[in-house]
């Protein structure tokens, strides 16, 4: 059995030692007699499974006491509502346009309050992070709302906004764990799993303690980030498994030298594939340099043809899912943190094969 490059958006690539791992303890988790999937959330081998994917992740995200990190359901799309549900106080939030993910939360969020668009980049189809202007922040918003990086699109803030005393509030789905992010800057960062963490299913929120408990009193419970925080992410069944699996991911990050680390890794991977993009005569990137993603990388040839036929050639070569997003056309590599170097080796040799028979 061959395991091929595959460049999903998500759900994306694993980590091949953890799934062997998992595959070692999926019958018999570690003298249990049982999968981890058949454990109650309550006993104490789960108790063990979820306060070391904690330990883990504040470890190597160094995230400060005064925050909470709650695994929960719904995905990031969730967090749309969720977020304002627990934060409006004042009705009023600063969101930056920077694609159909921010469209996705503006959406939400507009159902519960005014939403002040600070800046957007439909103008371009969202090919670059928007110029932030503080007079156009509000002053009294309950927070100020981005998406770090754009997963359909391969933008990425390159700095935050400095937002003072209203918290920033950051969609971190894409590039949460790719590389160093000081928490101490964030009011909510959120993420779902299925690109940087595990499988799809659970939702990490890291939440700075007084954001918890301002929530409206007719707030469904379920929906309330306190909760959660009170209940330790156990008020009712967890996704245990993703849960799980989320923390053999931390390790295997941590084993491997940190987030640092990882960065490094994936700065180099990025930079191999668009200097690739940016030497190449058939290949473009769409995106502004200075916004670039190094978590997902779109380039086009301009021709519909052209890119079907690229994209199929790849998929023979066992580069799969290379396929750009439908509102976008062309190729996207995502190339997260599992993404091996030797991945995007292959993917830049077969560019090169591909533009010199189709000049
Ligand atoms: C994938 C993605 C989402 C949607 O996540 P779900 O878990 O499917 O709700 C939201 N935001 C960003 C930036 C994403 O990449």
């Amino acid at each position: 059995m061959a395991r091929v490059y595959n460049f999903s958006a998500g759900p994306a690539m694993l980590p091949e030692e953890v799934l062997k791992k998992a595959a070692d303890e999926l019958v018999d988790y570690r003298g249990a007699g049982m999968s981890v999937m058949e454990m109650s959330h309550r006993g104490k081998e789960f108790k063990g499974i979820i306060e070391a994917a904690e330990a883990d992740l504040r470890e190597i995200m160094d995230i400060p006491g005064n925050y909470k990190v709650l695994f929960l359901q719904g995905g990031a799309s969730l967090q749309f509502a969720m977020v304002p549900l627990n934060l409006m106080k004042n009705k009023k939030a600063d969101y930056v346009h920077t694609g159909q993910w921010t469209k996705k939360a503006i959406a939400e969020a507009k159902k519960l309050g005014d939403v002040n668009i600070v800046a957007s980049s439909e103008d371009e189809t969202f090919t670059y992070i928007p110029e932030l202007d503080p007079r156009k922040f509000s002053k009294d918003a309950d927070y100020f709302y981005i998406c770090t990086n754009n997963t359909i699109y391969g933008t990425r803030y390159a700095e935050l906004p400095e937002t003072g005393e209203v918290p920033l509030v950051a969609d971190m789905s894409s590039n949460i764990l790719s590389e160093r992010t000081d928490v101490s800057k964030f009011g909510i960062i959120f993420a779902g799993a299925q690109k940087n963490i595990g499988p799809a299913g659970v939702t990490i929120v890291i939440i700075r303690e007084d954001l918890i408990g301002n929530a409206p009193e007719e707030l469904p419970t379920l929906l309330n980030y306190k909760t959660h925080s009170e209940a330790f992410s156990m008020f009712n069944t967890p996704p245990t498994y993703s849960i799980y699996m989320a923390g053999l991911v931390f390790r295997w990050i941590k084993e491997r030298g940190g987030i640092k680390a990882i960065e490094e890794k994936n700065l180099k991977k990025a930079s191999m594939l668009y200097d690739h993009i940016d030497g190449s005569d058939l290949f473009k990137s769409p995106v502004r340099k200075e916004d670039r993603s190094i978590m997902n990388v779109p380039f086009v040839t301009g021709d519909a043809e052209m890119d079907a036929k690229f994209i199929a050639g790849a998929s023979e070569r066992g580069l799969k899912t290379l396929k750009g997003h439908r509102t976008v056309g062309g190729m996207r590599a995502s190339i997260y943190n599992a993404m091996p170097v030797e991945g995007v080796e292959a993917l830049v040799k077969f560019m090169e094969e591909f533009e010199k028979n189709n000049a």
